[in-house]
C-alpha cells in the first residue's frame, strides 16, 4: 500500500522542470468580496494558507516586487502584508496578534488582597566615595550579625545576604556601589528599597559621594548617611553633615528628614544603630508583600556552574519561590531544581525579600533582569522563547530614548513630562551658570532637571544613568572616557557636545518647543591633495 498523501512518484520519473512562471496568484475562490482577517506578524507558511495562496508564490512576490528576500517562516509585518493583499487583490483586515508577553501583564497585574500583605524586609545597598568604607561595613554586619550564630558560620556570597538584629531582618545587596545599582535599573529593575551613602568622616564629601547622591535621588530611593571611620582621630563628622545639608540631606536633629548615623567598620560602633535606623526607614515606606502569592523578582547575577547547570541568584520581592516552581526570567526559562540560602544551606521555598541561588535555568539571564514564576514550563518557556525572537527582530530597531530631536514629539504625545540632563563641564563655575539657566527653561508642560552635574570626562557611570532614567547627556568643554561612545550608542543614550553656554540654552529651548533644526552632521566621502594650483 502506498502511503497516503501527494501521489507517489519513483525518483526515476520525476522530472525536472524549469520553474514556472508566476502566474499573479488569483485569491482561492471563497475569498472572493469577503474580508480577510489576519493576524500580524505573520509567517508566510502561515499567510499562504490563510490567503490560500502558494507560499512560493508568496515568495517571489517579496523578492520581485518588494525587494524582500524572505523563506518560510519569515514573520511578516503588517505593512508588508498590506502590500501584498493589494498584489494580490485580496481585502485585509488586521488584528494584532496577542503576544503571550501581553497576557503575562495582565495576569501579573492582579493585586494581592491587603488581608494579604505583611510587612517584609528592607533591602539595602551601601553606596558612596572608593576607600570610604563600603567593603568594610558590608563585612562588619555580616560578621556581627550573621557568622557569630551560626555552625561553622560560613556565609556564601550569593549576591546579597541577610542579617538579623532583635528578631527583624534587613538584606544588604553584595555588591557595593552605584554603579551596580543604576545599571539594574537599566534593566528596568530596581531592588534596593534604601541606600545607605558612606561617606568616611576624616575625608568629608567627595565626588563619587555626590555621583553616588545622584543616582540613588534619580531613582527615588531614600537615602541614609553613615558617616564611617569615626574612630579615626582626624573625623569630623559636623563637617560631613553641613557638606550633605548643601546637597539638601539635612540630618534630622537640623529639622531635616535624612538619617545620619556615625559608624565605625573597625571598631563596629554604630552597626547595630545603622541597622535600626534602616529599619525605621522601612517601616516608614511600608515595605509590604504576599507570602501566599506566586514569586517575583530580580536577578542579582547568573553563571554557569559545573554540575548545576545556570545558576541564578535572586532576591524575592513578592512572594514565595517553591521547589519545582517554573520560572520565566528575562529569555530564560526554567524549573528551580535546587535552591539555597545566603548561609549555603538546601531550602525548598523563600519568602518575600529573601536572597537565593536557584538552579537550573535555560540560560545565563543577565543581573537586572525581573523573574516571575508561571503557572506552568511550557508557558514560561513558550515567553522566553517569544522574547528572544523578539529581542532578533528589534535588534535592527533603534532604541528610543528621549534626543533633543524627539523631545517634541514625546512631549506631544505626553510621554514626557520631565526633560532629564547630566551636565558635564571642565569647571564648577560654568556648571552653576549652567544648572541655573537651564532649570529656567521649564515651562509649565516640561520641567527641566537636572539628574547629575560634575567635573569632569563623561562617564560609563553618566552614560548608565542616561539609560536608566530616560536622559540626555550636555557635555561642556569636556572629552569622553574611553568606551563611553559606544556604550552611548548601544545604549540609544545621546550625548551633545557644546563650547558656548549661549549654544545649550538655545538647543534645549528649541527642541521644547519643537524649533530645534536638525542637526547637521558631516560625513566625509573622500579626500583630495592639492598637487599643484593653476592660474587660468
Ligand atoms: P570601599 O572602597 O568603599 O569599599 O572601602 P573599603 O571597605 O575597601 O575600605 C577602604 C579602606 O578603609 C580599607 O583599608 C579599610 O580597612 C579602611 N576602613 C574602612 N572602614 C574603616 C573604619 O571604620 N575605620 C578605619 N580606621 N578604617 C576603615
Amino acid at each position: 500500500r502506498r502511503p497516503a498523501g501527494p501521489a507517489f512518484v519513483p525518483h526515476w520519473r520525476r522530472v525536472r522542470r524549469a520553474p514556472k512562471e508566476v502566474a499573479p496568484a488569483a485569491p482561492k475562490v471563497f475569498l472572493k468580496g469577503q474580508k480577510v482577517i489576519l493576524e500580524t506578524p505573520i509567517t508566510v507558511k502561515d499567510l499562504s494558507s490563510k490567503l490560500g495562496i502558494k507560499a512560493s508564490n508568496i515568495i517571489t512576490k517579496l523578492l520581485m516586487e518588494h525587494n524582500i528576500g524572505a523563506t518560510m517562516n519569515q514573520s511578516l509585518d503588517e505593512e508588508t502584508v498590506a502590500l501584498l493583499a493589494l498584489d494580490f487583490g485580496i481585502e485585509a483586515e488586521f488584528k494584532k496578534a496577542k503576544r503571550p508577553e501581553e497576557e503575562l501583564k495582565v495576569e501579573l497585574a492582579v493585586p494581592s488582597r491587603t488581608a494579604d500583605l505583611v510587612s517584609r524586609p528592607p533591602i539595602v545597598t551601601f553606596m558612596g566615595h572608593v576607600d570610604h568604607g563600603k567593603t568594610s561595613l558590608l563585612d562588619a554586619i555580616r560578621k556581627t550579625n550573621v557568622a557569630g550564630g551560626e555552625v561553622g558560620g560560613i556565609t556564601q556570597h550569593i549576591g546579597a545576604y541577610r542579617v538579623e538584629t532583635n528578631g527583624r531582618s534587613v538584606v544588604f545587596l553584595d555588591t557595593p556601589g552605584h554603579e551596580a545599582f543604576t545599571a539594574m535599573r537599566a534593566r528596568g529593575s530596581q531592588a534596593t528599597d534604601v541606600a545607605v551613602l558612606v561617606v568616611a568622616a576624616d575625608d568629608g564629601v567627595m565626588p563619587q559621594t555626590e555621583e553616588a547622591l545622584n543616582h540613588a535621588k534619580a531613582a527615588g530611593v531614600p537615602v541614609v548617611v553613615a558617616i564611617n571611620k569615626i574612630d579615626k582621630p582626624e573625623a569630623n563628622p559636623m563637617r560631613v553633615k553641613q557638606q550633605l545639608a548643601k546637597l539638601g540631606l539635612v540630618p534630622e536633629e537640623w529639622g531635616g528628614k535624612t538619617g545620619f548615623v556615625e559608624t565605625s567598620a573597625t571598631t563596629k560602633k554604630g552597626l547595630e544603630e545603622l541597622l535600626e535606623r534602616l529599619l525605621l526607614e522601612a517601616e516608614i515606606l511600608e515595605l509590604k508583600a504576599n507570602p501566599k502569592g506566586t514569586a517575583r523578582g530580580v536577578v542579582l547575577e547568573a553563571r554557569l556552574h559545573e554540575g548545576r547547570g545556570v545558576v541564578a541568584t535572586v532576591i524575592i520581592q513578592d512572594g514565595t519561590l517553591h521547589l519545582g516552581d517554573p520560572l520565566l526570567c528575562g529569555q530564560a526559562s526554567g524549573r528551580v531544581r535546587a535552591m539555597y540560602n545566603d548561609r549555603g544551606q538546601a531550602v525548598t521555598e523563600a519568602g518575600p525579600s529573601y536572597p537565593v541561588s536557584v538552579s537550573d535555568l535555560s540560560t545565563i539571564p543577565e543581573a537586572g533582569e525581573k523573574f516571575y514564576v508561571l503557572k506552568d514550563m511550557q508557558r514560561a518557556k513558550g515567553i522566553a522563547l517569544d522574547r528572544q525572537k523578539q529581542l532578533r527582530e528589534a535588534g535592527l530597531k533603534e532604541r528610543s530614548h528621549v534626543s533633543l530631536e524627539n523631545l517634541y514629539t514625546k512631549i506631544e504625545a505626553g510621554k514626557v513630562k520631565e526633560l532629564k540632563l547630566i551636565l558635564k563641564a571642565d569647571v564648577k563655575g560654568s556648571l552653576e551658570v549652567l544648572e541655573n539657566m537651564l532649570e529656567e527653561l521649564s515651562t509649565g508642560e516640561v520641567k527641566v532637571r537636572i539628574l547629575h552635574s560634575g567635573i569632569g570626562s563623561i562617564t560609563e557611570s553618566d552614560v548608565i544613568l542616561a539609560d536608566a532614567s530616560d536622559a540626555i547627556i550636555i557635555g561642556f568643554y569636556v572629552a569622553l572616557e574611553e568606551g563611553v561612545s559606544g556604550l552611548a550608542e548601544g545604549r540609544g543614550v545621546e550625548i551633545r557636545h557644546y563650547q558656548v553656554i549661549y549654544d545649550i540654552t538655545r538647543d534645549v529651548k528649541a527642541a521644547m518647543e519643537g524649533l530645534l533644526e536638525p542637526e547637521k552632521k558631516e560625513v566625509v566621502t573622500g579626500q583630495v591633495e592639492i598637487k599643484q594650483v593653476f592660474k587660468i
